[in-house]
C-alpha cells in the first residue's frame, strides 16, 4: 500500500497538503474525468435538506423553489468541480499523479501524489482552480450584461429580484456570481485558499519553506477566526461552518509540516529491513517467493543488482520454477544510503514509481530494503496522537475528513 507522502488538497475555499486519508475514501464515485474519479463525501448530504428549506421558503411556489434550489446546488457543484478538475489537469501536466477529486460541503479537496513543490509550479497549480472559475464567469458574462441591459440591471434591489426569482436567467446569473465568489475568496492569502499556496510559494522564495507554511496556516487560522466572529455578527450560520472547515484544513496542513519534518529527521537504516541478505540472481524465482511474495533486493557478492518487485514476482508465480531472479529482476532501481532520510526515500519512491529502495552502504554493499510496508509502520510511529491537535481532530474524524 503506498502511502502518498503529501497530498495537494485543494478545497475549493482552499487547498491544504494533508492527510485526509482514509476519510475521503468513503466518498462516492460519480464520473471520471481524464482519468480522474470524481467522488461526492457523503457529509455533502448534509447541506441538501437546508438548500430545499432555504430555497422553498424564500419562494411563492415552495415545491418549484425547492427544485430551483436543487439546481443551484448543482451549478455550484460543478463549478467547484470546474476549479479542482483545473488544479487536477495543470498538475497531471506536471507529471504528478492525481489520485481523485472529492466533493465536500466546504468545496472540493484534490488529492495529488507527491513531495513539497519547487514554488513556480505550486503557484501555477494553485492559480489554475480560480483562473478556471474566472473563465467560467467570463463566460457566462455576455448573458449577464445582456440582462444588465435588458433588465436594467443597475441597482442592487433589481439584481435582488432577478435573484429571487425561480428561472433560467436567475441560475446562469447566480452561477456567474457563484464563479466569481469561488475565484476571489480562494485567492485569499491564507491557508487553506489557494492564495495561501501562492502566498506560501512566494515567501519559499525569501525564507524557508517551513516558515512560509508557517505563516500561511497562521494566516489562515486568523481568517478561520473571523469567520466565526462575522458569522455570529451576521447571525449567518454557514460562515462558522466554513470557519471550522478553514480551521482544520489549516490544522491539516500544519500536522503535514510536522510529520514532514519528524520524516526528514528519521534515517532510513533504522527502517529497513534485512530479509535474510536478499536473493541471489542465479537463485530460481520459487526462492523469492518463499516466506511470501514482497519486493526484494538481488543480491551479488554483498552488491545490490537488481530489485524484484512483489508485483512482478507474482506475474511470473506460474512459471516461477522455470525462471532465475535475475530474468524478471529490475535493473533500473534507486538506492538510499542508511543515511537518507525517509522523507527523502519516500520521495525517490514516488519519483520513481517503485514501491521499495535497496538500502547500501557507501560501498554499495547491501545493507536492506526500504518498502511501502515500512513506510506505514513509520507513518504509525510518527503519528502517535498528539494532545494539543485534539479537538480539531476530533471534529475531522467525526466528520469522516481524517483517517484514523
Ligand atoms: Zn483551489
Amino acid at each position: 500500500m503506498p502511502i502518498p507522502m503529501n497530498e495537494w488538497c485543494a478545497v475549493s475555499a482552499g487547498d491544504a497538503y494533508d492527510s485526509w486519508g482514509s476519510g475521503v475514501n468513503r466518498a462516492w464515485h460519480i464520473a471520471t474525468v481524464r482519468g480522474v474519479a470524481v467522488r461526492l463525501h457523503p457529509t455533502l448530504l448534509l447541506i441538501v435538506p437546508w438548500v430545499l428549506w432555504h430555497w422553498s421558503d424564500r419562494s411563492v411556489d415552495p415545491l418549484r423553489g425547492a427544485l430551483f434550489g436543487v439546481f443551484v446546488l448543482g451549478a455550484v457543484f460543478a463549478s467547484v468541480a470546474g476549479h479542482e478538475l483545473a488544479h487536477a489537469i495543470v498538475a497531471h501536466r506536471f507529471g504528478l499523479a492525481v489520485r481523485d477529486i472529492t466533493l465536500l460541503p466546504i468545496g472540493g479537496l484534490t488529492r495529488i501524489e507527491q513531495g513539497p513543490l519547487p514554488p513556480r509550479r505550486e503557484a501555477a497549480i494553485a492559480l489554475a482552480g480560480p483562473a478556471m472559475n474566472l473563465l467560467l464567469a467570463l463566460a457566462l458574462s455576455p448573458i449577464v450584461l445582456g440582462l444588465v441591459v435588458v433588465r436594467d440591471l443597475t441597482t442592487i434591489e433589481a439584481l435582488a429580484r432577478l435573484l429571487a426569482e425561480t428561472s433560467v436567467t436567475s441560475l446562469l446569473v447566480f452561477t456567474a456570481i457563484s464563479n466569481l465568489l469561488l475565484a476571489f475568496l480562494n485567492l485569499i492569502p491564507a491557508f487553506p485558499m489557494d492564495g495561501g499556496r501562492l502566498l506560501r510559494a512566494w515567501l519559499s522564495t525569501l525564507a524557508e519553506r517551513s516558515r512560509a507554511t508557517r505563516i500561511s496556516v497562521g494566516a489562515g487560522y486568523v481568517v478561520a477566526f473571523l469567520s466565526l466572529l462575522l458569522g455570529a455578527w451576521l447571525r449567518d450560520p454557514t460562515l462558522p461552518v466554513a470557519g471550522l472547515f478553514l480551521g482544520i484544513a489549516a490544522f491539516l496542513e500544519q500536522r503535514t509540516l510536522l510529520l514532514e519534518r519528524a520524516l526528514q529527521r528519521l534515517p532510513v537504516g533504522q527502517f529497513a529491513v534485512w530479509d535474510g541478505g536478499g536473493v541471489h540472481p542465479d537463485e530460481p524465482l520459487a526462492h523469492a517467493l518463499q516466506g511470501g511474495p514482497r519486493d526484494v533486493a538481488v543480491v551479488a557478492d554483498g552488491i545490490v543488482v537488481g530489485m524484484l518487485w512483489r508485483e512482478t514476482v507474482l506475474r511470473h508465480a506460474h512459471v516461477a520454477h522455470l525462471l532465475r531472479a535475475a530474468d524478471v529482476m529490475d535493473r533500473s532501481f534507486v538506492a538510499v544510503s542508511p543515511e537518507t532520510s525517509v522523507y527523502e526515500a519516500h520521495r525517490r519512491m514516488l519519483a520513481g514509481g517503485h514501491p521499495a529502495v535497496p538500502v547500501v552502504d557507501p560501498g554499495n554493499r547491501y545493507r536492506g530494503v526500504f518498502t511501502s510496508d515500512r513506510l506505514t509502520h513509520v507513518y504509525r510511529y510518527v503519528q502517535a496522537p498528539r494532545r494539543g491537535a485534539a479537538p480539531w481532530v476530533l471534529v475531522a474524524r467525526a466528520l469522516g475528513l481524517l483517517g484514523r
